[in-house]
């Protein structure tokens, strides 16, 4: 059997050390190794989930109807007298597996900005009109069910190979969906260079998504030789991004299903991909087209 690289999953299923303090069947709880106040429980579901947005309703209610718990237990056994419930998700979240902090507090205890910096409203308006575009967007959030959007139909899709003219038109799509804020649309020059080296290699090809004339969506195809597989031909998929207007609408579909034809005929054994952790509708979306999410990728940026 090989060990799962989540720490918190091999502590689950007992490879790693950890002092128990809840374990149930769909989530356990276990002590900090380096507890803010000494108590300090980490409370998490037992199947690997690694952020919030991917916790199924009943699981997220679980794991706080635990915390409530383990909160209740350590005034009795503690002597503390309230809790800190906190949650990184994502962003200064240093383990990959969804972990509710439950810490013991105690009026006069010394923590101090736990949450800072701070800043301040520029007025009552500036927080009313923060307060009023939440409560809009929250409304979006918790209309359900939702309508599946409308489909675009396959033949008012057009996918070809970029040519030198898409250029700027790739910036714009790259700079609307770019995670870094890297790309500069504003300079479509300084892709062209990079455009011209990528259509000229003979190992590569930028695709687009044309919908009514208009690029609404790209991907970059790598295919490269593997040693491995007895020297089998192996496709990657980078960049794919669509248009905000279009998403949802089967165009990405449409585009990935063409990369994975294109990689096909070129003889590719497999085509493969990486797509960031947080972008987890993106990952449901490769899940459906076929992708599975069988490898853990690392990057390292360069200085
Ligand atoms: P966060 O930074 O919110 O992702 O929290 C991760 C927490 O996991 C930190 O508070 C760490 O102290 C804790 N931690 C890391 N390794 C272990 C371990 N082996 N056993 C228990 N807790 C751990």
């Amino acid at each position: 059997m090989t060990e799962s690289p989540c720490l918190f999953d091999r502590i689950l299923d007992g490879s790693a050390p950890a002092h128990t303090v809840l374990d149930e069947a769909t989530v356990a709880g276990f002590l900090d190794v380096r507890p803010v106040f000494k108590g300090h429980t980490l409370v998490v579901p037992r199947t690997h989930v690694e952020t919030v947005a991917d916790l199924g309703r009943g699981v997220l209610g679980e794991l706080m109807e635990a915390g409530r718990r383990v909160a209740a237990a350590q005034r009795t056994a503690l002597g503390c007298t309230g809790t800190l419930f906190a949650l990184n998700d994502i962003v200064s979240q240093s383990v990959p597996h969804v972990h509710l902090h439950v810490v013991p507090r105690t009026r006069g205890d010394g923590l101090r900005g736990f949450m800072w910096p701070r800043t301040k409203y520029a007025n009552e308006a500036e927080a009313a009109a923060t307060a009023s575009s939440i409560r809009r967007a929250l409304d979006a959030v918790t209309s359900t069910p939702q309508q599946p959007e409308e489909q675009v139909a396959p033949d008012q899709v057009l996918v070809r190979d970029a040519l030198p003219v898409d250029t700027a038109r790739l910036a714009q799509l790259l700079a609307g969906g770019t995670l870094r804020a890297v790309e500069d649309p504003s300079d479509p020059a300084a892709y062209e260079p990079a455009l011209a080296e990528i259509l000229a290699a003979g190992n590569a090809t930028i695709l687009v998504a044309e919908v009514g004339g208009r690029v609404m969506g790209m991907c970059q195809l790598i295919w490269f030789r593997h040693l491995q597989e007895r020297g089998g031909l192996c496709a990657e998929l980078e960049s794919v991004h669509v248009d905000a207007a279009m998403r949802s609408h089967g165009v990405g579909g449409i585009l990935v299903e063409a990369a994975v034809s294109r990689a096909e005929a070129l003889g590719c054994y497999r085509i493969q991909l990486t797509s960031h952790r947080s972008r987890v509708d993106a990952r449901r979306f490769y899940e459906r087209h076929g992708f599975e999410p069988s490898h853990v990728g690392f990057k390292r940026y360069l200085p």
